[in-house]
């Protein structure tokens, strides 16, 4: 099998295939939290979708760079901490501590480099002086401007016009801008506000100064792979892009980044989340209500280009799923013996994600891998097996113990035989049309904490859900 990545690079508005600058040091950045709340649903599809990426880059080459940052000075850090009347550490510090517990909780390992913008103030400044001397900032009440027009490649990302990019700030023009689509750099801050000297007075950088700082820091220029949410494209993205390549005078967008990837929004039963609609899902919360492998495969269930539909509806089929892909190994005495092994992952999923990331269509073919098991006899199945338990857990799932999944111990199989039983009379008191004796034993199974539900030609059952909000 050949091992080439095919990725969507925005930049080019299409699929291509991935050419490093140096296979040897193939180096990724992403945009990461802005630590001031608890992670919601979109900050965890954006670090899951990356630290997949990560992980199919790892198959194929050896040494692999993921530097994701943390927005750790902020406007709404500062109002959050003055709100709460604490500095912005106590605010940064506690959550971003519980943002890297929520991502591990859900098998997302951490980034290899974790810059936080407060530790890079000073290669931020540098960069703006560069920035001035370079005729692409200017200095006006206060604030260091960098003037969009000295950039004649702006828009090449987000292939905004001129128009759409004054429209796209929607914040109402500042008197001291030259060029309405002039974004800041660096900005004064008031006396009891956090802030560093500079040679512009007192005050903290721009956020979008930060990603150019330190990307740059951490990885050198140019870099292959920047990552971030489809929302940062414009203008958070188009400007970091107009500022690392004003640096060093360049016009070609690839002399920064070669490719740029986009994962899509996550939106809350068809609409788009946010504070105002009360609607924002918070990881922690979820992670108390459902294990964090359901929350992971809901995450990577639709292909990361597109939107993300969050709902309880994805959240159970995710959790029926996984208790069918456990029941397969369940009472299986080979259980322990099986070993996460890359050699093991099967060619069409790894196929699958060298294909951009296409993770539908790997669970997919686990789906199918896993319905092939029953026509299998037994020696070969359990090979089988193994291919089904490698890719898994390359995907992220099944690293649970499956009677521990299913919610029955060990020693309890006689609690299953029972389920298995009752569910098989049950079965044939349908097939006598015996409906009133189903129905008893339907409502017997809830007693015992399980629930059922008819499929085509089966019956399948999970416990029931404690907390079903
Ligand atoms: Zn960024």
């Amino acid at each position: 099998m050949t091992m080439e990545l095919k990725i969507f690079n925005t930049l080019d508005r299409k699929k291509i295939d991935f050419v490093p600058i140096d296979k040897n040091n193939i180096r990724v950045y992403a945009c990461g939290p802005t630590v001031y709340d608890y992670a919601h649903v979109g900050n965890a599809r954006m670090s899951i979708v990356c630290d997949l990426l990560i992980k199919v880059l790892r198959l194929i080459y050896d040494n692999v760079t993921y530097t994701s940052n943390i927005t750790d000075i902020d406007d709404k850090i500062i109002l959050a901490a003055k709100t709460q009347n604490v500095p912005i550490e106590k605010i940064t510090n506690k959550f971003l501590k519980i943002y890297n517990q929520d991502m591990h909780s859900l098998g997302i390992n951490k980034p290899d480099i974790q810059p936080r913008a407060t530790e890079y103030i000073e290669e931020m400044i540098i960069l703006v002086e560069k920035l001035i001397k370079n005729k692409n900032a200017y200095l006006s009440n206060n604030h260091v401007l960098f003037h969009v027009p000295s950039f004649s490649s702006y828009g090449c990302l987000s292939k905004r016009s001129k128009e759409e990019q004054i429209s796209g700030s929607r914040v109402e023009v500042a008197p001291y801008k030259k060029y309405a689509g002039d974004f800041v750099l660096w900005k004064p801050s008031k006396q009891n506000e956090p802030g560093w000297n500079s040679p512009w007075g007192y005050g903290r950088p721009g956020w979008h100064l930060e990603c150019s700082a330190m990307s740059e820091s951490c990885l050198g220029l140019p870099f292959d792979i920047h990552a971030g949410g489809i929302d940062l494209t414009f203008p958070h993205h188009e400007n970091e892009i107009a500022q690392s390549c004003s640096l060093n005078n360049e016009k070609d967008p690839k002399l920064f980044a070669r490719y740029w990837f986009h994962n899509g929004f996550v939106l809350f039963n068809g609409e788009k989340m946010s504070k105002s609609l009360g609607n924002i899902q918070l990881v922690n919360e979820l992670l108390k209500k459902y294990p964090s492998e359901t929350i992971r495969l809901s995450l990577i269930s639709s292909h990361y280009r597109q939107p993300l539909n969050w709902n309880k509806n994805l959240l159970q089929q995710s959790q029926a799923t996984l208790n069918r892909f456990y029941r397969i190994f369940l009472n299986d005495e080979n259980f322990d013996e099986y070993k996460y092994d890359i050699k093991d992952i099967s060619d069409d999923i790894i196929e699958s994600l060298l294909d951009d990331l296409n993770t539908p269509k790997a669970l997919a073919v686990l789906n199918k891998l896993i319905n092939d098991l029953s026509s299998k006899s037994n020696i070969k199945s359990k090979n089988l097996k193994k291919t089904i338990y490698s890719s898994s857990v390359f995907l992220g799932i099944l690293k649970k113990n499956p009677s521990e999944w299913l919610g029955i111990g060990n020693k309890n199989s006689k609690n299953l035989n029972n389920i298995e039983e009752l569910i098989e009379k049950r079965n044939n008191a349908r097939i006598n049309k015996n409906f009133a004796l189903a129905d008893d034993i339907r409502s017997k199974l809830n007693k015992m904490g399980i629930e059922i539900e008819d499929q085509n030609d089966r019956t399948i059952w999970r416990k029931i859900e404690k907390d079903n909000k």
